[in-house]
């Protein structure tokens, strides 16, 4: 990139690995859509290595903030000094401002950016039942996010039962007037069916959630970026439902992100 110059504010990426990561061509690219003279510059970190790589970019002057992905995102909630309410919530931070001082707060968009990414295809969360698949990272950020926004019910469904209930349990003592419970497969009598495990990524995964209850007008909508049509939106889209990709995900969480580490 011929503009760097030594005035360019810098953010970097870390994540292990890191070459799959499409962050930061899309942040680089909103930096110029900007005109904000930023770059993006992906790390590869490896776990053991983070404590060290943190303490040395908090005394990067010239930095304003990191982005954080897998598998840093809950270690690295410790080594900031303060976070937000969402990056609390969640257990895990997948963005961090760093300010003149040094100070690092860490922030967490992923369930935001979900839901900007469903606006952005006009479809809204307040008021609507909503069955997720999963209870990992991403999917907590998701359930947070969805009671924050007023879904009206929450039905959070996982493999591991005992990581749903957990999640469950945080979700309803943040938000009680959201109706968040556990459930089998069977996402009947809800408007937005999610899948957020990562089924669906490799060739021959298991569905996430029992697809032969997907009907009309169920939105049905992933987390997963690659494919672009998994077996879950596919056998969605074969039943009549409307689908929603997980690419709009990460392209409204750019702008979040880029803002949050104040650079654009
Ligand atoms: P985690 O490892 O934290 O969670 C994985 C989830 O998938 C868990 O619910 C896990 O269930 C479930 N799962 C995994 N394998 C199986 C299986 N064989 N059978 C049943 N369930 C299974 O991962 P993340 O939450 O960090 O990531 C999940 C997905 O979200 C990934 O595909 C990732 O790429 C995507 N993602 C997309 C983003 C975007 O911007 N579009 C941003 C962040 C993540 P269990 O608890 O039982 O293990």
């Amino acid at each position: 990139r011929a503009s760097i110059s030594g005035r360019t504010a810098i953010t970097v990426i870390l994540a292990h690995p890191v070459a799959h990561v499409r962050t930061p061509q899309a942040m680089n690219a909103h930096f110029d859509a900007l005109g904000f003279d930023a770059v993006m510059v992906p790390l590869h970190v490896l776990p053991e290595d983070l404590a060290q790589v943190v303490a040395a970019l908090r005394r990067m002057r010239n930095l304003s903030g990191i982005v954080v992905t897998v598998p840093h995102k809950e270690a690295i909630a410790a080594l900031c000094d303060e976070l937000t309410e969402e990056a609390r919530q969640v257990g895990a931070v997948n963005v961090i401002r760093r300010d003149a001082d040094g100070r690092l707060t860490g922030g967490q968009f992923d369930g935001e950016g979900f839901v900007a990414g469903l606006r952005s295809a006009g479809h809204e969360v307040a008021g609507r039942a909503i069955f997720m698949a999963g209870a990992g990272g991403a999917a907590a950020g998701l359930a947070f996010a969805f009671a924050r926004h007023g879904a009206r019910r929450l039905t959070i469904h996982n493999r591991t039962a005992a990581k749903a209930e957990a999640l469950a349990a945080r979700v309803r003592a943040a938000y009680p007037a959201c109706d968040t419970r556990t459930g089998g497969p069977d996402p009947s009598g809800h408007d937005v069916v999610v899948n957020a495990t990562s089924l669906g990524m490799k060739d021959g995964d298991a569905l996430p959630l029992d697809v032969t209850r997907l009907a009309p007008p169920m939105l049905a909508a992933e987390v997963i970026m690659a494919p672009e049509v998994t077996p879950f939106l596919a056998e969605a889209a074969q039943r009549g439902c409307a689908t929603h990709g997980g690419k709009p995900m990460l392209a409204a969480q750019i702008a979040l992100l880029a803002r949050f580490m104040g650079a654009g």
